[in-house]
């Protein structure tokens, strides 16, 4: 069984949703960058404030922010038996930086969820999020009560990320620098892309069987 992953793809392709799924089932930690990110922010620390700017503007956060709180989430001790790391790395320098941490143990396998730009933007459009990290769509998964989470009650935000040009820089910097980052590992022979479109059960069903290399 595969306990290293990464899941990669474009925004709103569904990596949170199913690293979480994914990770529930095989006892491991989902380590999310940019909900890490986002809570930086909202606790105003010095890093959050770094990132704000960038993640705001759809821009990646510079590596020296990235790089070392992910490899320090990766240290600590309930990761020791693996991780599924989701939406890391998003650049070669990161994919590098990853390769020389996790040299001793390895890699098994790089998952990418494919889902074409224009299912991109009606994702993202329509997403609305609890601070607690809940996701809902307002035509495809509402909430039971419109603007409320159904499992803590709080309210639901759109991300500062979901505005129209905002998806599409978002769109472009996953082709120009996340796309050589695939190819990377695609000579390791480590990658598998998966498609994304479906139900959220039909996506799990293809990334369960990959993992479980059926
Ligand atoms: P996500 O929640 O994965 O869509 O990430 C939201 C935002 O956080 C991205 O648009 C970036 O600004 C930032 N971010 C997340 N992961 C990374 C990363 N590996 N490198 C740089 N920035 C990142």
């Amino acid at each position: 069984m595969y306990r290293r992953l990464l899941l990669l793809g474009p925004p709103g392709g569904g990596k949170g949703t199913h690293a979480e799924r994914l990770a529930r089932e095989l006892g491991v930690p989902h380590v999310a960058v940019g909900d890490m990110l986002r809570r930086e922010v909202a606790a105003d620390t010095e890093l959050g404030r770094r990132a704000q700017g960038f993640m705001d503007a759809g821009q990646l956060v510079p590596d020296d922010l990235v790089v070392g709180m992910a490899a320090a989430r990766l240290s600590e001790p309930d990761a020791a038996d693996g991780w599924i790391l989701d939406g890391f790395p998003r650049n070669l320098g990161q994919a590098q930086a990853l390769a020389e941490r996790a040299q001793d143990r390895g890699l098994d396998l790089v998952l990418v969820l494919e889902v074409p730009d224009e299912e991109v933007f009606d994702r993202i459009s329509g997403r609305r999020s609890c601070p607690r990290g809940h996701v809902y769509h307002v035509e495809r998964n509402p909430p039971r009560i419109p603007g409320i989470c159904d499992e803590d009650g709080e309210p639901l935000y759109q991300r500062e990320d979901s505005a129209a040009e905002v998806i599409r820089r978002r769109l472009e910097i996953y082709k120009r620098e996340t796309s050589p980052v695939l190819e990377f590992y695609e000579r390791q022979g480590l990658l598998r892309r998966v498609s994304g479109l479906g139900t959220p059960e039909e996506v799990h069903a293809r990334v369960a069987a990959a993992v479980h290399d059926l």
